[in-house]
């Protein structure tokens, strides 16, 4: 007999046939009533043992050990179940006894503890929760692009370009540490390098993503990218999963189109497939909320600001907007905001806050921004007032997150772009292969990166990254 998942047990509401189910004990009462969790859906299933169960196995039965029952489904007297199993069989696989199990659920450990706990932390119900959206999320990604015809675009991971200028970077190197090969000015001598030159981790798949999309017209990349910048905030990962699609022929109008649906379509997702974990995180969330005091908690539930979302359109303003609108602000007015404000600031999360959470409660699209904060690489606006020079550039923020994407129409024009480059002091000749799109047969094109993570701290309400992520990685931190 094979293994039937606890999901599909509880899913078909069927009784009087028998099954094995293998998982983890969430608890045990009344020396009769198993709590058994697998992992394929929030709940436990039942199990009740027959009085007359050895002793010596009784024994065995603690939160966290793992078994094997075989028994038959009936329906459930008790509450909060259907159905649930009347085991005949058991079988422990792995004890797990002792005080020093940390997750003995006596009271409910902090996120803050299970961080320092994350080999464990699956096996609680808010993770579990958490990494199923985060799987939804993922293969609901590939499904979007897939069915729009996308092709799916593996961006190396060691990169020798540094020309995003997105953050500091990591190195990828082979050399010794203690006694380098060096160059007559003491320089390390970087050709002796496993590469024959200077290599790092990508901090974006963007440039590579361009060399494809003029040729394949629709690609996407989905992959770890790599910051080595020093935020320690609850919204940065030193490694962090990027989602890239690069289109030919898109101008900033049809790139905004495209994330926002891309955003809709996700959300759309996870309230589809997701519902049980959903409202388990809503309920933790406002559990959360109470404990703040009452003018800082928001006003929707999890899955109220989710359907929100899908429902309504994003707004849409310019970056000269939404300066404006800040300058206007009673909190601006009021010096509330720590940072001042003024055109050509690079906003801060503050700002943008204010802009989705307070202003327009709802997700901003924020466009053309001023080229002097923005990448070398984003289209230059036309007529533009004299210093007030902007580019193509979108970023989308979310209520509760701050920025989600980050993208911009590329500069397909050649001389521009290069003019650009040599202003920034990005090597021309050393991106030969970036500016050869430019040279033979260019074409307006634009995309943007969503951040993975941001996303599924969006959809599931969780408020550190390091919840959403099974190992974070963070400065000072690279357990497991
Ligand atoms: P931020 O201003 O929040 O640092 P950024 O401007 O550096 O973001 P981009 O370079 O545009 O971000 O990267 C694209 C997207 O990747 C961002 O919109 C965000 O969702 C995500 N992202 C950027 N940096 C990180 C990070 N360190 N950890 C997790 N996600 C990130
Ligand atoms: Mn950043």
């Amino acid at each position: 007999m094979v293994r039937t998942k606890i999901k599909d047990i509880l899913l078909g509401e069927k009784v009087d046939y028998q099954v094995i189910v293998k998982g983890w004990i969430r608890s045990f009462r009344n020396n009769q009533f198993i709590a058994i969790n697998d992992g394929s859906c929030l709940d436990s299933i039942q199990a009740v043992i027959s009085l007359d169960t050895e002793e010596q196995i009784i024994k065995k039965i603690s939160n966290g050990a793992s078994l094997s029952i075989k028994g038959t489904v009936v329906a459930s007297l008790g509450k909060g179940q259907k159905v649930e199993i009347k085991v005949e069989d058991i079988e422990i696989l792995g004890e797990c006894s002792g005080d020093e199990y940390p997750l003995q659920l006596k009271n409910r450990p902090s996120l803050e503890f299970l961080r320092e706990k994350a080999h464990l932390r699956f096996r609680t119900n808010a993770f579990g929760a958490v990494f199923r959206v985060r799987h939804s999320l993922a293969f609901a990604i590939h499904q979007f692009f897939h069915q729009r015809g996308f092709v799916y675009m593996h961006t190396p991971i060691i990169t020798s370009s540094d020309a995003e200028g997105a953050g500091e970077m990591f190195r990828v190197t082979s050399l010794p540490f203690d006694n380098p090969p060096r160059n007559e000015d003491n320089s390390i001598n970087f050709k002796e390098d496993f590469f024959g030159r200077s290599t790092n981790l990508t901090v974006s798949g963007q440039l590579e993503a361009e060399l494809a999309a003029m040729a394949l017209s629709e690609v996407y990349t989905f992959g770890p990218t790599f910051r080595a910048e020093n935020s320690n905030t609850a919204r940065h990962l030193a490694e962090f999963w990027m989602i890239e699609p690069e289109v030919a022929f898109n101008t900033l109008k049809e790139n905004m189109d495209l994330a926002e649906d891309f955003i809709k379509y996700l959300i759309k997702f996870a309230l589809e497939n997701n519902r049980a974990d959903l409202e388990f995180l809503a309920t933790r969330l406002e559990e959360e909320e109470k404990q703040k005091p009452q003018n800082e908690r928001s006003e929707m539930g999890l899955i109220e600001k989710l359907e929100f979302v899908l429902n309504n359109d994003f707004e849409r303003i310019t970056y000269t907007q939404a300066i404006d609108i800040l300058l206007q602000s009673p909190a601006y007015k009021k010096k509330k905001f720590q940072y001042d404000v003024s055109w050509g600031i690079d906003m801060q999360s503050e700002h943008e806050r204010y802009l989705v959470e307070k202003h327009f409660k709802k997700p901003v699209i924020v466009t053309n921004y001023p080229k002097s904060i923005k990448a070398f690489y984003m289209r230059q606006d036309d007529d533009c007032a004299q210093g007030r020079e902007t580019v193509a550039a979108m970023d989308i923020l979310a209520p509760g997150i701050g920025e989600i994407v980050g993208g911009s129409q590329r500069e397909e024009r050649l001389d521009k772009l290069e003019q650009r480059m040599k202003e920034m002091h990005i090597p021309t000749e050393e991106m030969y292969w970036y500016l050869d799109t430019r040279r033979f047969g260019t074409a307006p094109h634009a995309g943007f990166g969503l951040g993975f993570e941001r996303m599924v701290l969006f959809v599931t309400g969780m408020t550190n990254i390091r919840d959403v992520i099974p190992f974070p990685r963070t400065p000072k931190n690279a357990d497991f």
